[in-house]
C-alpha cells in the first residue's frame, strides 16, 4: 500500500492494451493479433468474375476442407480404399487430385498451351493459385488466368464426383472443353469486358 498514491482526481477506466490510452475496436484487434504469427498463413484472393460457388470450393480445397477420401478417412467417415478414381493410382488427397494426378497433369499441360504460358507444375493448391502471378502475362490476361485456374479446379472436382457417384467418365480433353466454355460464359457475363468474342477466348487473345 506504501506505493499507492491517492489524489483528488475522479476515478475512470483506462485502456492499457495499446501504446496510448485511447480505446477503440482497432486497438482491440491490434492487441489480439499482436502475439499471433500469420507469416505461414496463405491469404486466399477471390476472383470477381468467377461465381461464388467456384471461389468457395477453391477456398475450402486450399484449406484441406473438401471431402476427398483421404480427408474422410482422417475424420473416421470412410474406411474403404482411398485410391484416386480418376487415375486408379495414388491416394485421393486434394494435392493429388488437383496437382499430381495424371489426369490433372494432362489438363494443366493443355491449359498452359492454351494460355501461352510455361508448363504449369504445382505441388499444392497454393502453388496453383499463384501461377498467374509468375505467368509473364499482362494484368488483364493475368486476372483471366487466375479465374481460369479456379475453373479448372471446379471442373476436375465435378469430373471426380461424376466418376465416383454417376459413373460418368470425362477425359482431360473434355474437362478442358468444359473449362473453356464455362470460362467464356462467366467472363462474358460477369466481368467488365462483356464484348470478348469466342474466337478471341479460344485463342486466348485477351491482352
Ligand atoms: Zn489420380
Amino acid at each position: 500500500m506504501a506505493s499507492v498514491k491517492l489524489s483528488d482526481r475522479k476515478d475512470k477506466w483506462e485502456w492499457r492494451g495499446g501504446c496510448d490510452s485511447c480505446f477503440s475496436v482497432a486497438a482491440i484487434k491490434s492487441f489480439l493479433r499482436s502475439n499471433t504469427d500469420f507469416s505461414s498463413n496463405y491469404a486466399f484472393k477471390w476472383s470477381k468474375w468467377v461465381p461464388k460457388k467456384v471461389n468457395i470450393l477453391v477456398w475450402r480445397a486450399q484449406m484441406g476442407r473438401i471431402a476427398t477420401l483421404d480427408a474422410l478417412i482422417k475424420r473416421n467417415c470412410f474406411n474403404g480404399e482411398n485410391r484416386c478414381i480418376m487415375c486408379g493410382d495414388g491416394s485421393e488427397t486434394a494435392e493429388h487430385l488437383f496437382c499430381t494426378c495424371v489426369v490433372a497433369s494432362e489438363v494443366w499441360a493443355r491449359i498452359s498451351r492454351w494460355a501461352h504460358v510455361g508448363p504449369i507444375y504445382a505441388f499444392s493448391l497454393s502453388d496453383l493459385l499463384e501461377v498467374h502471378e509468375f505467368s509473364g502475362l499482362g494484368n488483364k490476361a493475368k486476372d483471366i488466368l487466375k479465374g481460369v485456374i479456379m475453373i479448372v479446379l471446379w471442373c476436375i472436382w465435378k469430373a471426380r464426383n461424376g466418376r465416383r457417384f454417376s459413373d460418368s467418365h470425362k477425359s482431360a480433353d473434355k474437362i478442358v472443353q468444359d473449362v473453356k466454355s464455362l470460362g467464356f460464359l462467366w467472363y462474358s457475363n460477369r466481368s467488365k469486358c462483356k464484348d470478348v468474342s469466342w474466337e478471341n477466348w479460344v485463342s486466348f487473345s485477351l491482352m
